[in-house]
């Protein structure tokens, strides 16, 4: 028999996202539920027919989902929270979209569960929330239909995937956002709806079921150990010999736990062999594996958009075989995380295209592997696909840019080290800048209305000319400068209106990126994103944001703020090489925007943000990596971006997020002088974290939500001023809101900048 092969889930959102376009049309009232269901059911199929085609054997269903497959299993085990039960919908979907983004009608006013980035993915999830009234039980038949489905409609057999109840229950939350507390009554309800699950398969006729367990590959206690335990020695026996399960973990390795999961003998054992590659190997070789195990070896990466080098996935399949000789090829994790496919791209050269593999392309992939693997070895040299794959690694896709490579090379300690030290700066600052105390200033951008869209869109169809274009970004930058001294903030920015997208627009301005057509990936619900390419060395093509801050720096006799982004936030939002490491990658970028840095301080621009928006996104999962696997780096990449400005020029950060408790010391430790973040919402636990590390970085925890249009009372704004004196030095304080402001509205914008402004003067009367 051939070596079976396996994909863990495949991109719902559609070649040209059908499900986006049919599920907004239904929320704008332009379509039926009816018509949302048809396309479902269409991208099904499709989907299934082309892995069918691709040579997949055990093809992945109820990896489908309207909105997010967590969601789906919060729905399967009845985790509904009252507050949704309670409006009372006639259709399932209509509950689970209030779920997914909140209600507001005649039958009530819910917000919806709250979000969270899915481990170290771009995509995100939404957290199950258990009530006082949740009663675990199995609450739809998801699952069962769409096996059905492709069963009865196109003969197709397919392998249900579901988020295993070890990750649904770690990532369960109470109402107050708490982990849950798991005792034996809820495991037994946990494992009893995925033990029927289990049984209701059988009957059905499936030979696989899949449960996801990417929460396994996190650090663990004796107590997780414990719960894995229990679920699974309740689970198991559902089988009754009749049907297969298959234990899948990807993002990285199951090193702690394998042996446990080896004595359990599952049917399968997913393992990450490109996250989790050298632990997972090793597991496998120190603890064996159960004789009724076959291995799902996850050699093709599913978060990446490159071609698989199969002599290096050869080879992890044979060293699995050193073991047993049971193993499927599969990819590593879903293909939800890449984009369809690469066919419509053309325009990006032949020379481009070839290195390529989206979901549709990593399909041929897995078959490609698994047929070579079961060659021997003299049939394998003769190989032709195994030829044309290897001259794709040869060393030749891309010539490096030695400029590039010796101004990395040259880098020293100095490079990455500011002079004078903090404190001495931050006093020159205070008296070039001559700042009053708790200066305000906002993030960056200002609402970037209908008509600044509409203005770039004609840029782009050529309706207008770029002088044209130029001339309306500087009359909005006249507008909201006049308009910020109006209310009287201290610090001014110029609104980003040139700029639609804090990546892409650097990315265009720089040597080595490449953009798609189409490429997108489902960031959450029906929102995608498109990530740039970095596809060779990178380096700053033309000067980016120079003209737009010293003009708007021209307008006024307040310091003005550039605003750029940061090398590890412009890494992390793109698709990165794989042929050099991401440190490198990153210290590129870094030496290319402190090019821009220093013109900025060239043109006059006295305070400089580098925003790094997603630094903590792409922290590893293992606390013992932080350091060692990033934080080493990405740290002082920053740090090179800012190195070399005069002591006065003052250079600030902003981070999108508060939870950094935990990594305050590598916050500090970038060297900036001001840094502002996201700290409306909940609790200001970090203000004691501030305190606890005497942090020595000038500090602007946002003062009002930015994601809500409500505008803030000035009581409330010193109210919230009074927290945060409490907790810091005066002379360290910065106001200002959450985050930038592109996606409100004016309406509500000025309002409350100005209580802003107003709650300041209040407070500093006190001082
Ligand atoms: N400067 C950016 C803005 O104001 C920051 C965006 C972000 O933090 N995501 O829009
Ligand atoms: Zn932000």
């Amino acid at each position: 028999m051939s070596v079976p092969t396996s994909i863990s889930g495949f991109p719902r959102i559609g070649r040209n996202r059908e499900l986006k376009k049919i599920i907004e049309a239904y929320w704008k009232g332009n379509a039926s539920l009816d018509d949302v269901r048809r396309v479902g059911a269409e991208l099904r199929e499709s989907h299934w027919k082309l892995e069918q085609a691709a040579g997949i054997d055990l093809i992945p269903s109820n990896d489908f989902s309207l909105y997010d497959q967590m969601l789906d299993t919060a729905i399967l085990l009845n985790v509904i929270p009252s507050r949704y039960r309670r409006l009372g919908f006639d259709n399932p979907e209509e509950t689970l979209f209030a779920m997914a983004r909140g209600y507001q009608g005649e039958r009530g006013d819910v917000t919806a569960l709250p979000m969270k980035k899915w481990f170290t993915t771009n995509y995100h999830y939404l957290v199950p929330e258990f009530d006082v009234s949740t009663e675990v039980k199995l609450g739809s038949t998801k699952p069962f239909d769409e096996y059905t489905e492709a069963k009865e409609k196109l003969g197709i057999e397919t392998k249900p995937v579901l988020i295993g109840p070890y990750t649904f229950l770690k990532l369960a939350r109470t109402t107050d956002a708490q982990e849950l507390t798991i005792d034996e009554g809820l495991i037994d309800a946990v494992a009893g709806v995925y033990a029927q699950v289990v049984s209701r398969f059988i009957p059905l006729g499936a030979q696989w079921i899949q449960f996801d367990e990417p929460s396994l590959v996190m650090d663990k206690t004796e107590a997780d150990i414990k719960l894995f335990k229990s679920l699974y020695s309740r689970i198991l026996p559902a089988r009754q010999g009749r049907i297969r399960i298959l234990l899948n973990t990807y993002f990285g390795n199951i090193a702690d736990v394998y042996e446990t999961v080896n004595l359990f003998a599952f049917d399968g054992v997913g393992l990450d062999l490109v996250e989790g590659r050298e632990e997972n190997l090793a597991a496998v070789d120190r603890y064996g594996v159960a004789e009724a195990t076959t291995l799902f070896a996850g050699v093709v990466n599913g978060r990446n958009i490159w071609r698989n080098d199969y002599a290096r996935s050869i080879a992890l399949v044979q060293a699995l075989r050193q073991t047993t000789d049971k193993v499927a090829v599969a990819s590593a994790c879903s293909l939800l995380h890449v984009p369809f496919s690469t066919a419509g791209e053309e325009q990006l050269g032949q020379d481009v295209l070839r290195h390529l593999a989206f979901a549709l392309e990593k399909l041929e992939e897995v078959r490609q592997i698994a047929d070579l693997v079961d060659l021997n070895d003299d049939a394998l040299k003769a190989s032709d696909i195994l030829k044309a794959n290897q001259l794709l690694f040869d060393g030749s896709r891309v010539a490096r840019d030695q400029e590039v490579a010796d101004r990395v090379a040259a880098l020293g300690q100095e490079d990455f080290t500011r002079h004078p030290a903090r404190a001495e700066r931050q006093k020159l600052q205070h008296e070039t800048l001559e700042l009053p105390p708790l200066p305000t200033t906002t993030i960056g951008s200002f609402p970037q209305t209908r008509e600044v869209r509409a203005e770039r869109a004609r840029l782009r169809k050529g309706e207008i000319s770029q002088d044209q274009y130029d001339e309306f970004i500087r009359n909005q930058i006249d507008e909201v400068i006049r308009h910020q001294e109006q209310i009287g903030l201290d610090v001014l920015v110029h609104g980003e209106f040139e700029r639609n997208d804090m990546v892409e627009y650097f990315g265009q301005n720089l040597n080595g990126f490449l953009f798609t057509k189409n490429a997108w990936v489902q960031s959450y619900g029906t929102r995608c994103v498109k990530p740039p390419l970095v596809w060779g060395d990178v380096s700053r093509a033309r000067p980016i944001t120079v003209q737009w801050s010293s003009y708007a720096q021209s307008r006024t006799s307040k310091p003005m703020k550039g605003m750029l982004t940061g090398p590890v936030t412009i890494l992390n939002w793109s698709w990165p090489r794989e042929d050099i490491t991401h440190e490198e990658q990153t210290q590129q970028l870094a030496l290319a925007i402190r090019d821009e840095v220093l013109d900025l301080e060239a043109a006059g621009i006295p305070v400089i943000q580098i925003d790094e928006a997603a630094l903590r996104e792409k922290l590893p999962l293992r606390r013992s990596d932080w350091h060692a696997k990033y934080l080493d780096w990405a740290i002082p990449a920053f740090r090179l971006v800012h190195s070399a400005v005069k002591p006065t020029t003052q250079i600030h950060t902003h981070m999108c997020y508060s939870e950094f408790n935990d990594i305050i010391e590598d916050i500090d430790a970038m060297d900036a002088d001001v840094i502002s973040f996201e700290a409306s919402r909940g609790d200001l636990v970090v203000l004691d974290a501030i305190h606890d590390a005497r942090f020595e970085t000038e500090a602007g925890p946002g003062v009002y939500d930015i994601h809500s249009p409500r505008v803030p009372s000035t009581e409330e704004l010193v109210a919230r001023l009074g927290e945060i004196l409490d907790k810091m030095d005066v002379s360290k304080v910065w106001v200002n809101p959450d985050c930038g402001l592109k996606t409100r509205g004016n309406e509500e914008t000025w309002p409350s900048l100005e209580r802003m402004v107003e709650a300041t003067k209040i407070v500093r009367e006190r001082l």
